[in-house]
Parts: C-alpha cells; sequence; structure tokens
C-alpha cells in the first residue's frame, strides 16, 4: 500500500472505524462482563452489546487503544507509516507527519503498538533447527552511569541481546552444496550474564524437539538439558559465515536499523525497539498486508 491508496481508504475517521470493526468482528468479541462472545452492534454508538448480559463494549475497549483518546485516523496514519517502511520512524519524525502538537500522546501510541507486535511474536515458538547467538547493541549511556545497564563483557554503553533464527539446513539435490532456509525470529533483551537467563528463553522461546546451535560460551552449558540437541563450534570466520549465518545477519542488521533510526536507546526501551525490528523481519515477505496484520494486532495484542 502506497500514500495514494491509503488516503483513498482512509480518508476519514469513520473510514478508519469501519475497518477497525470489520477486523475485530472476524477476530470477535469478548464480553468483560460474561466471557460471551455474541453481541449485536449498536449502530450510531460505536460499541457492542453482549446478547447474554447487555454488557457494552465500546469498539476500543479491550484493543490496545482503550485508554487512548487519539482519533482512529491518527492511529491508522501511524500504523500505515509503521508498517510502509522498513526501517521505521522515530517518534519525533511521526510527530511531525501527524502534525500533532504534543509529543507525548504520540510516543505512548507507538510504544503500545511496538508492545503488541512483541506480543503477537511471543505466540510463535521457534522449531526444528534454531541458530542462538548474543549481540551487544548500544544504548544510551546516561543509563549507564546510573548503573542501570549490564555490562557486555566489558563494554560500556552495551546490552546483552540474545537473538534466535529458525534456520533449516537444506541441500540442493544437484549441486550438493548445503543452505539454511530462514523462518522466524526473536531477540530479546538479556537481564542478567548468568546462565539462568538464557535457560528461560530456550524454555520461553525454542521447541523442545529442536535442534539449537551456538558457539562455545559458557552461558549455554545447559541448553542441552532444554532440547532435543545442542550443537556447539567455535568462534571463527566459517562458524560465523555457515552455522551462525541468520542470526548474525539479523543482529548487524538489527544494529545498524537502530542506530541509524534512533541514535540513542534507553536501555529499559531497547526491547521494544527490537520488537518492532523483529515483527518486520518475520513478516517480510507480507507486502501490503502488513498493514493489515498490524490493525490486528492492534486488536489482540493488549
Ligand atoms: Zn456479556
Amino acid at each position: 500500500m502506497n500514500i495514494f491508496s491509503f488516503t483513498a481508504h482512509f480518508g476519514t475517521e469513520e473510514d478508519c472505524r469501519l475497518h477497525f470493526k470489520s477486523l475485530r468482528d472476524k477476530e470477535g468479541v469478548f464480553c468483560k462482563g460474561c466471557q460471551g462472545q455474541r453481541h449485536y452492534w449498536l449502530v450510531g454508538k460505536w460499541s457492542y452489546q453482549c446478547k447474554g448480559c447487555g454488557f457494552r463494549t465500546s469498539l476500543r475497549s479491550g484493543t490496545i487503544m482503550e485508554s487512548s483518546k487519539l482519533p482512529f485516523l491518527v492511529w491508522y496514519k501511524t500504523m500505515f507509516l509503521m508498517s510502509c517502511t522498513k526501517k521505521g520512524f522515530s517518534t519525533n519524525e511521526l510527530q511531525k507527519q501527524l502534525g500533532l502538537k504534543r509529543y507525548e500522546p504520540v510516543w505512548a501510541m507507538v510504544h503500545k503498538l511496538r508492545k503488541a507486535m512483541g506480543n503477537r511474536d511471543a505466540r510463535y515458538t521457534l522449531q526444528d533447527m534454531v541458530e542462538l547467538d548474543e549481540g551487544y547493541f548500544s544504548v544510551s549511556s546516561k543509563e549507564i552511569e546510573r548503573g542501570k545497564g549490564t555490562r557486555g563483557r566489558g563494554a560500556k554503553g552495551k546490552q546483552k541481546v540474545a537473538v534466535m533464527a529458525e534456520s533449516t539446513v537444506l541441500e540442493v539435490t544437484e549441486t550438493g552444496k548445503q543452505d539454511r532456509h530462514v523462518r522466524y525470529f526473536k531477540a530479546k533483551v538479556l537481564d542478567s550474564h548468568q546462565s539462568e537467563g538464557i535457560n528461560e528463553l530456550v524454555k520461553e522461546c525454542i521447541s523442545e524437539d529442536s535442534i539449537v546451535f551456538t558457539d562455545k560460551s559458557t552461558s549455554y552449558v545447559d541448553i542441552s538439558d532444554l532440547v532435543e540437541l545442542h550443537i556447539t563450534e567455535k568462534s571463527d570466520a566459517k562458524t560465523t559465515k555457515e552455522t551462525l549465518k541468520w542470526v548474525h545477519i539479523a543482529i548487524s542488521n538489527a544494529k545498524r536499523t537502530l542506530l541509524g533510526n534512533y541514535h540513542k536507546i534507553k536501555r529499559k526501551y531497547l526491547q521494544l525497539y527490537l520488537n518492532e525490528f523483529i515483527y518486520k523481519l518475520n513478516r517480510r515477505y507480507f507486502g501490503e498486508k502488513l498493514f493489515d496484520r498490524l490493525v490486528i494486532a492492534n486488536i489482540t495484542g493488549a
């Protein structure tokens, strides 16, 4: 979708509301009163009414827009801007594009969308063969000085992030050459240097019957207990290019994107920026559908 077709479809507040309603109807509306799913639509009130108990649910209620006072049109423009580029926008830039006076509501809206993106991706568990490695991301140094950042292998202003990629080895039958077919990614900010952090992450993100590839770092000692097979290789140029190829590509792309767009990122918000990067990476073949998917994340990702 480009700016012209966006404006043609979503020129008014009502256009956006009707589109939002049509997607929300498909996802199903749950009554907060009785958990019922059957509703009347109250025309003109932009609300659902439960057929069981009469409880009313506004179009925003239960979605990530619930407590926002910004019009649907502003949310739609933001979702369009966030989904139309691979890179994304800084909140300052979005505020300018939206022509809004206040920064805070824009900031809150964008972070809610990033949170919803993370919640959507949390529904998937990585399977089959998984590459796992850690990257060190630059975070705002003020945070580090206040002692809030964890120090990555002694590096100042760096935050450790675990990155995972589903990556299945394929052999091209004609040539016998091996390649890796890559699907979903995950990136999680690690709070400590202890191996428990990684263990929890593996349990949460990777299916038990997977094969996990890492380098020989000591923080990975327990992984073999948690999955089918844990294969370690020493960190060298060959491993980087082959065994951990995709996870390394993701780490360097994420660093470049985050640094290029946001300049300085506070440690406590790094996960949210990673959510957006990974969400788009996982949907890299969605094309125009990415916008609708983001609206669905808005409906179901609260
Ligand atoms: Zn009800």
